[in-house]
């Protein structure tokens, strides 16, 4: 069912707690938690609890989820102190954008320059 959590998924692995990681928040529906190979000093990854592949199934199966992920993601930049100098919000999108894993997830980027447009 759509959402439901998945056996080979290592964030749903996470959000279970069989697998472990640097939680910085958690609410009802989201897990945030720092990136195991951060790429600058603030690489948090905030996920939803319930299983989508991406961000495009998340936010047509439950768009106010894609609202939750966001809020949580400008209050880690917030609690991290780089809302002020700025952060990036991303989610690769397909393995070609360099997605890995296939469980939504935004990455909230900070504390170092951003070059724009990214690589
Ligand atoms: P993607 O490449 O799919 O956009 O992002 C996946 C992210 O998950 C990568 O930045 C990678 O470093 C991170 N990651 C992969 N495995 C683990 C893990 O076991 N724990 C944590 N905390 N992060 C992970
Ligand atoms: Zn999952």
């Amino acid at each position: 069912m759509a959402g439901e959590p998945q056996a080979d998924c290592l964030f749903c692995k996470i959000v279970s707690g069989d697998i472990p990681a640097t939680i910085v928040r958690e609410t009802d529906t989201t897990v945030a938690f720092r990136d195991i190979n951060p790429q600058a000093p603030t690489h948090v990854l905030v996920i939803p609890r319930a299983h989508y592949p991406d961000a495009a199934a998340l936010a047509t199966a439950e768009p106010g989820l894609v609202a939750d992920v966001l809020r949580e993601a400008a209050e880690v930049a917030a609690e991290d102190k780089v809302d002020g100098t700025g952060y990036r919000v991303v989610f690769n999108t397909g393995a070609g954008a360099g997605q890995t894993v296939f469980h939504a997830h935004a990455h909230v980027l900070g504390g170092r320059g951003l070059e724009w447009p990214p690589g």
